[in-house]
This record gives C-alpha cells, structure tokens and sequence, in this order.
C-alpha cells in the first residue's frame, strides 16, 4: 500500500465531480456526412476591418486544436449583423491601439445573434486552405497551434445565445473538417491559462460542444470522451481542499509565508502574485491552466514535505479513490476532481492532406 492510499473512512467516492461542466444529454445528431459545410463567415472588408499594420505571420503547419474565448464584453440585446460588425471593429481597435498589435488577436468572432466574423486578416483564406495557420495573439503559447474563436459576451454565470451557440458549434465543426482536429480538441483559455475566459457557464458547456460537434462530423464520442482533463480554476475567496492543496504546493516552491488553511486570503493571493512573477507566467492571482501545472509537480510516496502533504490533502477529500506511488500530471488532475480524457493532438487522417 503506498503512503498515499487512502482507507476506508467512512466516504466513498461518489459521482465524478468535474468542476463547472454539466454534460447535457449525449451526442447529438450522429450523421454520415464526415463533414460539414461552411457556415456563413464575413471576412475583414465585410466588416470593413481597417488594414493590418504588419504582415500577418502564417506557419506551414495546421493547428491542432481550437481555443473558446469571451469577450467579456456586456451581453447586448442587439443582435443584429450591424452589432456583430460594430463589436469586430471594437475589438480590433482595441488590439491595435491599446495592445499594440499587428492586427485583431483572435481568428474568428461570433456574435450574440450568430454572425460569424473573420478576425485577422487572412484567418478566413488560410482556413479554406486547410493546410496553414495564422499566427493569432489570443493565447500565448497557443497563438501557433489554436485557432482562437471570440465569442461576444460575458459567461461566468449566463450561457450565450441559441443563435450564437449554433454559429459556435458549426464555426467549430468547419474548422475541425478542414484542419483534420478531432472535436474532442476544443478548449478554453483557462486551460492554458490563468484566466476566468470564456466564463465559468461556456466553460462548463465545452464537453457538450465537442459531443455536438462531433455529431455534425459524423462521428459519435463517448460521454468520457467529451471530458478532458483540465484544471480548477481558484480565485481569491475560495475556500476549500483544493485550496489547500494549493497552499501547500506554493509552500513546496518556496512561499513558507503561505497557511495552509484552506482559504484563498490576502496572503496567498500575495503568494501567488509573487509565484506568478516568478515563474514568468500572466500574474493575476488566480490559479489556472498556466500556473497549476507548473505547481503540481511529480511526488513519490517517498516524501513527505509539503507536495506529499497536498497530495493527502486531496487523496483524504476524495475518500477511498488509490494515489499511485508517483503522482504525475493526470493523477494531480484526478485528485482535484478535473481528470478527464488527455489532449490529443495526433492529425485526424481522415483530413485533408498536408
Ligand atoms: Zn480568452
């Protein structure tokens, strides 16, 4: 029995708990088709984007995967294919006079009443191409190998429009045909990085967009599939194990000053700004996609500092559920109840060719 191993206490472990997902139904609409047709995308002169002021990097290589973003914008009421213009020229603004970019970051935007927008330059052509990627600046680290979709609103506790969800889903399903990516590789910032985008309530939505769109490309996931292995997303004021595990872990990389008390105070938001700094990652003080895996490091039964002690945290919350002997990345998901499937990035071969 390894150190980990919990006995029998008194708590089994129940359903699986996944935090924010909720897997709606099963796969939806199982077809033949093995593809899908384009749905209906305005590219920049449609919206009458203003020119980009470098040229626009496109690598010899597909993405391999498709990034959900909000735009943490107000959800509006106009619907309009006007709103939809108006917000791509917002947005693109925003990114070239504020962040100081060639151009809009993200690929693709979709409006609250389901028009499907080109973002950079170029991203539409290429995409038709299916063998190329634009270079975006939506996610670093991601900006080469993810196409990245704005969706207008904000979805930390409202799920977006019918209208929008169906353009999500179809704009989704296109990309996935003409790249070759597997509908299982939909993700969301926050699983890259320390952010709340797109929003606790999209972000749960996203097994049941992979189980959707895989049902336009004709293929039919198991629930278990739709359900990859992430990471809890923490803000300052929550409380818990997962906390605590968090505590120690910050502990185990030096920040002694932490309590692992179980509570996200002022003192391990300080911690983490200081982790964040040092460790080169987007210092806001949560703990998210970036920050954890750099955290949760390999353990072996062997220790017993405090990375052992976070591992007995989450082991002894999650009842009589084995600890391997060695804890590496997708036990340290399990354990914080966001396990799941694990990222494929293998090239569908039933893509178009390279
Ligand atoms: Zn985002």
């Amino acid at each position: 029995m390894g150190r980990f191993e919990v006995t029998r206490r008194g708590f089994l472990v129940g359903g699986i708990a996944l935090a924010g997902t909720a897997v709606l139904g099963s796969t939806v609409g199982v077809g033949s088709a093995g593809a899908t047709e384009s749905p209906a995308i305005t590219d920049c002169a449609g919206w009458a984007a203003r020119p980009n002021s470098e040229i626009v990097p496109v690598w010899n290589q597909r993405p391999v995967k498709i990034l959900v973003h909000h735009t943490a914008t107000p959800n509006g009421g106009d619907l309009s294919q006007g709103a939809g213009f108006s917000l791509s020229r917002s947005i693109q603004n925003f990114h070239m006079d504020s962040r100081g970019w060639l151009d809009t970051g993200q690929h693709f935007t979709i409006s609250r009443g389901g028009f499907v927008m080109e973002g950079r330059h170029r991203s539409l052509e290429v995409l038709r191409g299916g063998t190329r990627q634009v270079e975006g600046a939506h996610c670093t680290g991601q900006n080469v190998v993810a196409v990245g979709i704005e969706n207008e609103g904000t979805y930390i506790d409202t799920v977006p429009t019918g209208a929008l969800w169906d353009s999500l889903r179809a704009t989704c399903a296109y990309i996935c045909t003409r790249y070759g990516i597997a509908p299982t590789e939909l993700y969301g910032h926050r699983d890259f990085k320390n952010t709340a985008c797109p929003g606790d309530a999209l972000y749960g939505m996203l097994p049941r967009l992979r189980g959707e769109v895989a049902g336009l490309l004709g293929r039919n996931i198991e629930g278990g599939a739709t359900r990859k292995a992430s990471w809890p997303l923490l803000r300052p004021g929550d409380t818990g194990a997962v906390v605590t595990a968090a505590q120690y872990l910050l502990r185990d990389n030096g920040l002694t000053e932490v309590v692992p008390n179980g509570h996200y105070d002022a003192a391990t938001s300080g911690a983490v700004l200081r982790y964040q700094y040092a460790t080169g990652a987007e210092n806001v003080g949560m703990i998210g996609g970036e920050t954890w895996p750099v955290l949760a490091r390999t353990v072996r039964s062997s220790e017993d500092g405090d990375a052992a002690k976070a591992v007995e945290t989450l082991a002894a919350r999650r009842g009589a559920e084995r600890v391997p002997d060695v804890v590496t990345r997708p036990d340290w998901q399990r354990l914080l109840g966001t396990g799941g499937a694990p990222a494929d990035v293998s090239v569908d071969p039933t893509g178009p060719p390279r």
